[in-house]
């Protein structure tokens, strides 16, 4: 049995991730939830790859034992990339954010976005690999959806006509860039990983 620290306070990521990993022999996975003491890592990161990795780095040494965490944000073509990975500090709240995207882009036709996520893995001390998940559509101009959280409700992903926030979880976790990051993340925690035997 190896152990694995997905680095997120957030239980609702790790119910998420649980799914994901319940197929993977000999892994348990638990959260930082468990290391009650665990400082706040900032995220210094220019990239999402950096940001993950120094994520997954920090919980790795803390804990002792193999560590993988994401980052991920919302980039705009014609914001040349912004709010990327600011995304989170983009504005104080979900509404908040949402609004001053849309001023941002008012009568911009490029509408062009994709949603990024970056998960690293670390293990020994190390970050070992990181995989990339994305996922591109159109910002349209009003919010449509009640699902979801973030910058779902303006995002229409490429060959749907509803915004993520309009999507069913499930649906959304089949295109998202997060399930396309986690399931290369997986794979490769599965086969090259599940040789540890650390308890
Ligand atoms: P993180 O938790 O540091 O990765 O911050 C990601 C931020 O990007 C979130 O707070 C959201 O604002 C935005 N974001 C990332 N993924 C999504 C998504 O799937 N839907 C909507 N917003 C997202």
């Amino acid at each position: 049995m190896f152990r694995i620290v997905a680095a997120t306070k957030n239980d609702h990521k790790l119910e998420e991730l649980k799914k994901m990993i319940g197929d993977i022999d000999n892994c348990e996975i638990v959260s930082l939830n468990e290391y009650p003491n665990y400082p706040d890592v900032e995220e210094t990161g220019t990239t999402f790859e950096e940001n993950a990795a120094l994520k997954a780095l920090a919980a790795c040494q803390y804990c002792d034992v193999p560590a993988f965490a994401d980052d991920s944000g919302l980039c705009v073509e014609a914001l040349d990339g912004a709010p990327g990975v600011y995304s989170a500090r983009y504005a104080p709240t979900d509404p908040e954010r949402i609004a001053k995207l849309l001023e941002a882009l008012k009568g911009e036709t490029n509408r062009k976005a994709k949603f990024v996520c970056a998960i690293s893995i670390a293990s020994m001390g190390e970050v070992i690999e990181t995989f990339i998940g994305e996922v591109h559509g159109v910002i349209i101009d009003e919010p449509r959806g009640n699902n979801g959280f973030g910058y779902d409700p303006i995002f229409v992903p490429e060959g749907y006509d509803k915004t993520f926030a309009e999507l069913s979880d499930e649906e959304k976790n089949k295109i998202s860039h997060r399930a396309k990051a986690m399931e290369a993340a997986m794979e490769f925690i599965d086969e090259e990983m599940s040789c540890l035997d650390d308890f």
